[in-house]
């Protein structure tokens, strides 16, 4: 069940702080988005690509759908034609296919780089020397299709609130150096995707630009 009392004081918080809301809607129906929706919420997360094209069609033109979840090559053309935002690029291949079904949907897509800063080895991600190295490389002005707008990461499902501070941290600064390295001129560099329900407030004093958060607004997913 959708809880608008969390959603209101959740909303108050982040636009004090500047952050943006990703209210993640994975396994709920239409209906809980559509209450959010009402309120005003328009960015909303999926992770599966079959999933989010569904829920695409039922639902408001207006909304802004971002893929959050490991996304296999070949859904990427599910999703290209209208998706806001592919926040889960976690392999250069995966990048190269977004760039291709961009170009074949005439659309340039917005996306971030996942990288791993998490100690469980179930989390998906780059690395940050292959991001360079391709970044540095003549195969970047290829991609004429997506745009890179920042950096997502999950940090380790902990309740040890030190690690996460410092996963945290880890993956700002791989957001900094990337801005500074290579996208010094490109000012739609500017997201740091970090922090779910359990975590948010930590990500954001380590200067989140958006959270994604789920459970805390449409109740636990079973
Ligand atoms: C499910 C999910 C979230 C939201 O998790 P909650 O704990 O329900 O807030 C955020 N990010 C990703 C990548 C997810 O898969």
């Amino acid at each position: 069940m959708v809880n608008l009392e969390n959603f209101n004081k959740l909303k108050k918080e982040l636009e004090n702080a500047q952050v943006r809301l990703v209210a993640v809607s994975k396994t709920k129906p239409a209906e809980d988005i559509q209450v959010l929706y009402n309120e005003g919420q328009r960015v909303f997360g999926e992770n599966r690509a079959l999933e989010l094209a569904e829920k695409y069609a039922l639902l408001p033109q207006d909304i802004q759908w971002h893929m959050i979840g490991h996304l296999q090559t070949n859904k990427v053309k599910y999703i290209a034609p209208f998706v806001a935002m592919i926040e889960s690029i976690d392999s250069i291949k995966l990048l190269k296919e977004v760039n291709k079904q961009g170009k074949n949907n005439n659309r340039v897509i917005p996306v971030l780089l996942e990288f791993k800063i998490a100690e469980e080895d179930s989390k998906h991600g780059l690395e940050i020397e292959e991001v360079e190295t391709f970044l540095r490389s003549a195969e970047i002005d290829q991609l004429t299709n997506v745009r890179i707008e920042g950096v997502m990461g999950m940090a380790t499902f902990t309740d040890q609130a030190e690690q996460v501070k410092r996963e945290f941290r880890h993956l700002k600064e791989i957001f900094d150096t990337l801005k500074n390295q290579y996208f010094q001129e490109k000012p739609f560099f500017s997201t740091l995707s970090m922090g779910m329900s359990g975590d948010y407030p930590l990500a954001i004093e380590a200067g989140a630009t958006q959270v994604r958060v789920g459970s805390l607004l449409f109740g636990n997913r079973s």
